[in-house]
C-alpha cells in the first residue's frame, strides 16, 4: 500500500545533502509519494530503507506485462480517476478462433494494422490477439498461433486444455502470451506451465469466491503475474464484481484480489453496438484487458477514446507536440496561424482550417498544454516567448511572406511581438475559431 510522505520521509537519511535534485528529504520524499520521482535519485537510502520503500511503492493492484513487456495491465492505485490517476489503459484484444479460415484470419490481422488513429500526438489502436481453441485440436491452434505471433502483436492464448497451450507456446515465437485460464480443475497443470514459461496467467472462478481459491493456489506456486475472471457474463453482476475486486484490493489490501481483471464483452451481449455499450461500461469500472469478439472501426474508435481520456492523468493538461503543423500541402504563400498546445485549442483551430479549405502553417507553441488566455495570463503565451519560437522553428524558410496570424483573444502581445519578430507583421485574428474559416477566405495575403 502507498506509503504518504511523511512516512517515506522517516526512511530517508534526512541529510539534506541535494544530491537528489531537491533541496530537502522531505521535499523528495513528498515527490516521490505523488510518483513524480524515483527512489533511486536518492544514493544515500539504506538497504533497509530501500527494502521497505520499494515495497510500499508496489502498486496495490500488480501490475501485469505481457508480450515483450511493453503491454501492461493493472498497476492503478485509485478507486475514481480524479483521487490521482489510472495508469495503465486495459489493452484491447481482438478474437481470431482457430475455427476461422485463412480469409477469417488474415482479415482479422489486417484489422489490427489498419485501425489505427493518430490522435493528439498518439496513435490509438487495438493491442492485443487473443488466440482462442475451440476444437481442442493443438496442432491447429499451434499453427494459428504461429501465425498470429508472426504479425508481431501481443498476444493471449484461451484454452482450458493445458496440453493445448503447450502447443500453442511452442509456436509463439518466445513471446509472452497470456495463458487463459487457469480454474479450479486445470490450475495446477496451468500453473506448471506458466512457470516454465514465465507467462502472466489468466485466473477464471465462478464467482469471487472460488477465484480467491484459484488464485491462491496459484500464488503457492510462486506465479505472480495473474489476471483475473470472477465468472460473471451479465453486465451488472460484471460490474458489481469489477468494483468489489477494486475494492477490495484497494481498501481492503486484500492481496488475492489485488490482479487487473478481464472482461469479455462478446459474452454478455450478441449485438455488436450492445459489446460496444459493455465494453465501454467495463474501461470505465475497473476491467484491465477487454477482449472483443469483433469490431469496425466505428466501434472501435469510441472505445479507444473513451479508454485515452480515461487514462489520462487528470493533473496533466493533454498537449500537442510544439512545432510547425501544414494543413492541405500549403506553399510559401499560404498563410501562418500560431496556437497554443493545449490539445483542445489544436484540434479546434486545425480543424476550421481544414474546413475553410485554404492550405495553411499553424505553429502550435508550447505553453505545457495551457489554452491561449490561460497561457498567456501565465507568461507562457507572451511575445518574449513567441518571437523566439517562430524564429527558430523554421517557418521563415518555408514562406516568403511574413505574416503571422495570432489568436484574437491575444490580440493585446501584438505590438511586442512585432518588436521581437523585426521584419514581421503580425495579423489579429479572430476571437473564436468558428470564424477561421471566413478569416482566411477574405485573406488576400
Ligand atoms: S539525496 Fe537522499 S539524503 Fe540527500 S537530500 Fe535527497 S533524499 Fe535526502
Amino acid at each position: 500500500m502507498a506509503l504518504t510522505g511523511i512516512e517515506i520521509f522517516k526512511k530517508l537519511p534526512r541529510t539534506n545533502c541535494k544530491e537528489c535534485g531537491f533541496p530537502t528529504c522531505l521535499a523528495f520524499a513528498m515527490s516521490l509519494a505523488q510518483g513524480k520521482t524515483e527512489l533511486a535519485k536518492c544514493p544515500h537510502v539504506s538497504a533497509e530503507g530501500k527494502a521497505a520503500l520499494s515495497a510500499a511503492a508496489e502498486p496495490p493492484i500488480r501490475t501485469v506485462s505481457i508480450g515483450g513487456g511493453a503491454l501492461k495491465a493493472g498497476g492503478e492505485t485509485v478507486m475514481f480517476r480524479h483521487e490521482k490517476t489510472f495508469v495503465n489503459p486495459p489493452p484491447l484484444a481482438l478474437l481470431i478462433t482457430d475455427a476461422m479460415d485463412e480469409a477469417q484470419v488474415a482479415a482479422r490481422l489486417r484489422k489490427m494494422e489498419e485501425l489505427r488513429y493518430d490522435r493528439v500526438g498518439l496513435t490509438l489502436g487495438p493491442e492485443l490477439v487473443a488466440v482462442q481453441e475451440t476444437g481442442g485440436d493443438a496442432g491447429r491452434f499451434a499453427s494459428l498461433v504461429g501465425k498470429v505471433a508472426v504479425s508481431g502483436h501481443g498476444m493471449m492464448l484461451m484454452s482450458s486444455r493445458p496440453e493445448v497451450l503447450a502447443a500453442g507456446l511452442k509456436a509463439s515465437a518466445g513471446q509472452r502470451p497470456l495463458l487463459y485460464a487457469a480454474d479450479k480443475n486445470n490450475a495446477e497443470q496451468l500453473g506448471a506451465l506458466a512457470k516454465e514459461h514465465g507467462c502472466p496467467v489468466g485466473v477464471r472462478g465462478n464467482g469471487i469466491e472460488e477465484l480467491i481459491g484459484v488464485v491462491e493456489k496459484l500464488t503457492g506456486m510462486g506465479l505472480k503475474d495473474l489476471v483475473l475472471d470472477a465468472g460473471a457474463r451479465k453486465l451488472g453482476a460484471a460490474l458489481r464484481e469489477q468494483i468489489a475486486i477494486r475494492r477490495a484490493a484497494l481498501s481492503g489490501k486484500f492481496k488475492a484480489l489485488g490482479f487487473p481483471t478481464i472482461a469479455f464483452p462478446g459474452e454478455m451481449a450478441d449485438d455488436p453496438l450492445q459489446q460496444v455499450v459493455v465494453a465501454a461500461a467495463l474501461i470505465a469500472k475497473y476491467a484491465g484487458i477487454v477482449v472483443l469478439p469483433d469490431f469496425d472501426g466505428a466501434m472501435l474508435f469510441p472505445l479507444l477514446l473513451e479508454r485515452m481520456n480515461i487514462f489520462t492523468d487528470p493533473q496533466r493538461p493533454m498537449a500537442t507536440a510544439e512545432g510547425i503543423y501544414e494543413i492541405g500541402g500549403p506553399g510559401e504563400s499560404a498563410p501562418v496561424l500560431i496556437t497554443s498546445n493545449f490539445s483542445l485549442s489544436y484540434f479546434i483551430v486545425s480543424g476550421e482550417i481544414e474546413t475553410s479549405r485554404m492550405p495553411a502553417y499553424l505553429l502550435v507553441k508550447d505553453t505545457e498544454g495551457l489554452s491561449v488566455l490561460t497561457a498567456w495570463a501565465a507568461g507562457k503565451f507572451v511575445a518574449d516567448e513567441i518571437g523566439p519560437f517562430v524564429q527558430k522553428c523554421g517557418i521563415a524558410d518555408k514562406v516568403k511572406h511574413r505574416k503571422l496570424i495570432i489568436p484574437g483573444y491575444a490580440a493585446q502581445i501584438s505590438g511586442e511581438l512585432e518588436d521581437e519578430l523585426p521584419g514581421w507583421e503580425i495579423v489579429i485574428g479572430p476571437r473564436e475559431a468558428a470564424y477561421i474559416p471566413a478569416f482566411l477566405k477574405a485573406w488576400k495575403g
